[in-house]
């Protein structure tokens, strides 16, 4: 059972929102690194705060190489309204 360790969805949108700070933070990062639900849980939170997606593609990249292909990055000034 994983859930005791799981992020709590309140946890999530503060690291999302870099609100977090050590240790907290750390083992946030490192939840984050195996647990692929968390990780999931916080890009569909990215979606809409588009803060931490920088954050969570480098802890993946460390989990599991992956070749990112979509370069494809539509650049707006508006990223949040
Ligand atoms: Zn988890």
């Amino acid at each position: 059972m994983n859930e005791l360790n799981c992020l709590a969805p309140v946890d999530l949108e503060r690291y999302c929102l870099g609100q977090m700070s050590e240790p907290e933070l750390g083992k946030t990062e490192e939840h984050l690194l195996w647990c692929q639900e968390c990780i999931t849980n916080a890009e569909a939170r990215d979606r809409f705060l588009g803060t931490m997606r920088t954050a969570v593609r480098r802890l993946q990249s460390h989990a599991k190489p992956q070749s990112n292909d979509r370069s494809r990055v539509s650049k707006g000034p508006n990223g949040r309204g």
